[in-house]
């Protein structure tokens, strides 16, 4: 390595280490042309393990749960699963045991609150049979799909995309991820959101219309999966807004809490 190009591996790494970027691999470290500027990768702290586990695609699923899909409108007995994403960049991850102090974002005047159990896999591929689907999941954190309402029921009501209700800056909160080898599979269990003390969302993921396994075979007939994948399992009922200075407080079953203050 040139004097040249070790400095310029130490100032990207200065800069990711000064953006909060853990373990992120100087760009240029890697093989073929340097880019010209660098863009870190997204990890996630892995709980009790020294690696982290770096985000390719976030997956969500509408409408998994039957009281949900009722209060935004549909029919949970007909409707087959679908599917949106964020971009990878827009996640916020709260460490345990911090309040992380997240933005209310831009245009919005209705911003909701959606908790989720997340599936985080590490393998994928298509038409993945659902009895086999969660040999692919390495662990599952807590998470929110945070929602700009107001913007998702506008494009709705004109048939356009959800794009800018879904997908924005910090729109997909998540926790640490927790091995499967050691929490197993989340079937069943109390999930909540409480707002400032008061619980708003309190379900059971056994409520879900679709399954973790069959949510991983529905989403791996359209795309193939890969490691690195995490799938937003969808929300119970009882979704509602949120305003500045107000402190959630995200609860699953077999998980440490989660928590953020909207400012
Ligand atoms: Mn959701």
């Amino acid at each position: 390595m040139t004097r040249t190009s070790r400095r310029s591996v130490l100032t990207v790494a200065a800069a990711m280490t000064a953006a909060g970027i853990a373990e992120a691999t100087p760009a240029a470290a890697q093989a073929g042309p340097k880019p010209i500027f660098p863009v870190p990768m997204v990890t996630i702290p892995i709980v009790g393990e020294s690696q982290v586990f770096q985000v390719r695609r976030i997956y969500c699923i509408g409408r998994n749960y039957a009281a949900h899909a009722i209060e935004r409108g549909s029919d949970p007995n007909r409707e087959p699963p679908f599917f949106f994403q964020k971009p990878t960049d827009a996640i916020q991850n709260v460490a345990i045991g911090e309040v992380a102090d997240h933005p209310y974002p831009l245009l919005t005047k209705n911003y909701h609150h959606e908790v989720e159990l997340v599936a985080a896999l590490k393998s994928g591929g298509t038409n993945i049979p659902a009895d086999k689907a969660l040999d692919h999941v390495y662990g599952y954190a807590l998470g929110l799909d945070m929602t700009r309402r107001d913007l998702q029921n506008g494009m709705a009501a004109e048939k356009k995309p959800w794009e800018i209700g879904k997908s924005f800056d910090h729109a997909a909160v998540l926790g640490s991820i927790h091995p499967a080898s050691k929490t197993g599979h989340f079937e069943k269990g109390a999930i909540s959101l409480a707002v400032n003390g008061t619980v708003r969302q309190n379900s059971d993921l056994s409520k879900m219309i679709w399954s973790v396994a069959e949510q991983i075979a529905k989403l791996s007939e359209a795309f193939e999966l890969k490691a690195g994948d995490i799938i937003y399992s969808g929300t119970p009922e009882n979704v509602g807004p949120v305003v500045k200075g107000d402190v959630l407080l995200c609860k699953l079953e077999g998980l440490p809490d989660m928590s953020i203050r909207i400012v």
